[in-house]
């Protein structure tokens, strides 16, 4: 469909947008430990990389933190939704932690892609932003064999032991033209270099990049709401601008717009990361329409009805309180 005419101001709404099934399903996991095993359960790390969502269920009795150390020994913990690395569970084993893993399925699958490879011996380029909890909790599948590379640019430091035996590949919320960018002069060094078996930016993170790109370059302002440690919602800023939008901002809640930004501007575009509670994007659509921006466009390029069970632990517990 095309994207509708130009008539004043108006908002072009991106879908899909907002939560994916792996952000769905860690937050229910952890509002479900919540409800049947009571407060305190622990998490580490955030759950989803969003502010509202922490905060929210911080109220409800979870408590957020960094490492399994701070976990009493004993009690209950969730593992988020980026996923850990063998020595996490090791450690949460030595305490005797109650583990739920609300690690991705999909983060899970590129764990078994750097498992599989390692074991075949492999340089594995690993594309990804290097402190993000996911890419460490990948890496640390095959410490020894895995290199992280973060952009196009660092690609001619990699260094491997063998150039024909060498595979690449990637955190699941990264922009794709990038990506793609870095392995097009990744395999300029390596012409045997080796594709992961699947995609590993995840559907979610593409569909969303899709949508964004097909309304942007309508879009005199992009609003993304999510939050700064939310690589996809990133990303999503990051990609408006490369399509063509003239300002892009990304905010945690309506209250965080500047009243300036909106000199001049008559078309808004609007999307969200998969960390991202509709409601905060209902909010920013009710702040848009307070200023004249009541006419909403739904931009859709996808639709989306995946849904994950939940962690196996949590099911088991979920069975047994009836
Ligand atoms: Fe899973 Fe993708 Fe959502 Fe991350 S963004 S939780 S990989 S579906």
């Amino acid at each position: 469909e095309p994207v509708p005419a130009d008539t004043g101001k108006r908002v072009l709404l991106a879908a899909p947008r907002g939560y994916c099934a792996g952000v769905d399903r860690a937050v229910i996991a952890v509002e479900k430990a919540l409800e049947v095993h009571g407060a305190p359960v622990y998490v580490r790390k955030e759950i989803v990389h969003n502010k509202f969502v922490v905060e929210t269920l911080t109220d409800r009795g979870a408590i957020f933190v960094n490492e399994t150390d701070e976990v009493p020994e004993g009690a209950r913990v969730v593992f988020s939704a980026h996923g850990v690395s063998p020595a996490v569970v090791a450690s949460a084993q030595q305490r005797n932690l109650q583990t739920i893993d609300a690690t991705c399925p999909l983060v899970t699958k590129v764990h078994k892609e750097a498992v599989r490879f390692a074991s075949d011996d492999y340089d594995i380029l690993l594309i990804g932003h290097d402190g993000h909890e996911e890419v460490e909790g990948t890496a640390g599948e095959a410490p020894d064999h895995i290199q992280v590379v973060n952009s196009p640019d660092e690609v001619d430091k990699v260094v491997v032991r063998d150039p024909d035996k060498v595979v690449w590949i990637s955190q699941t919320t990264l922009s794709v033209d990038e990506t793609m960018e870095t392995v097009r002069r990744l395999r300029e060094r390596f012409p045997t270099l080796q594709d992961p078996p699947s995609d590993d930016i995840c559907y979610a993170t593409q569909n969303r990049q899709v949508a964004m790109k097909k309304l942007a370059p309508h879009c005199d302002l992009v609003l993304v709401v999510g939050s700064t440690n939310s690589s996809n919602s990133v990303r999503l800023t990051e990609v408006a601008l490369d399509a063509g939008a003239r300002a892009s901002y990304l905010i945690d809640y309506a209250k965080e717009i500047d009243e300036t930004w909106l000199d001049g501007v008559e078309t808004v575009g609007l999307s969200s990361g998969a960390s991202v509670p509709e409601i905060l994007v209902q909010d920013v659509l009710k702040f848009l329409a307070d200023r004249g921006y009541a006419d909403v466009q739904e931009v859709r390029t996808a639709t989306e009805d995946l849904l994950f069970s939940l962690p196996r632990e949590l099911r088991a517990d979920l069975k047994k309180a009836g």
